[in-house]
């Protein structure tokens, strides 16, 4: 059977014709909605809470929720220190929101003491929105995901402040405020794909799993 580069079915499978083995940090946050869509996807999907869970798949997602409480669960159930190697070792990850805030270098308005995962050379903001507008629903032009726009839904998001040399923007708010980058292997959406139907950028995940 001939299949398309980017059939939807195909997408989380590997070069060896099975499905291909994604996690899912399931400290904290949306892990199911992000499940959900992997496993539409056709990927095989393992929720990562140990070190020994993480040693098992070839990329992972970190969820939207609560990047301090995820940042300090990490730490007290030996994840952090995995988590920190298997990124430098150039494995695919894919962070939303709160995952976005994990994977960065340097967090402004985090709370005392809070640390991040690390391997995406950007500043972000915490609860960049403040108060005045906690969440909102904006579409977003995505080059590199084509047409149609992507509709984008932020809770309580960050913003991208800064983005060093090796760091691509995928996609920006009317303003030019950043909400989406991409370096390497490593993808950050400010926003929640997986609570609108979006699979895109999970589908960018996948490929990037497939060519690691
Ligand atoms: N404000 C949250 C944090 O600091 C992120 C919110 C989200 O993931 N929707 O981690």
């Amino acid at each position: 059977m001939r299949c398309r580069k980017w059939d939807t079915a195909r997408v989380g499978w590997g070069r060896e014709g099975v499905p291909v083995k994604v996690g899912v940090l399931a400290l904290q946050g949306d892990v199911r909605e992000h499940a959900r869509v992997l496993t539409s996807l056709g990927a095989d999907v393992v929720l990562v809470r140990r070190p020994d869970e993480l040693a098992g798949v070839r990329g992972l997602v970190l969820p939207g929720g609560e990047s301090s409480v995820i940042d300090k669960l990490a730490r007290s159930f030996g994840m952090a220190g995995p988590l920190r190697a298997a990124i430098a070792a150039g494995m695919p990850v894919y962070g939303t929101c709160a995952g976005l805030i994990l994977l960065a270098d340097r967090v402004t308005d985090g709370i005392v003491g809070q640390q991040t995962f690390g391997g995406l050379d950007v500043t972000v903001q915490r609860n960049a929105f403040g108060s005045q507008v906690d969440s909102f629903e904006t579409d977003l032009v995505v080059t590199a995901l084509g047409t149609p726009p992507v509709h984008a839904v932020f809770i309580r998001a960050p913003l991208v402040l800064e983005t060093g040399a090796g760091v691509e923007t995928l996609a920006a708010l009317d303003d030019g405020r950043i909400v989406a980058v991409r370096q390497g292997p490593l993808l950050g959406t400010a926003f929640h794909p997986e609570v609108s139907g979006e699979t895109r950028f999970h589908e960018l995940f996948l490929a990037a799993v497939r060519a690691a």
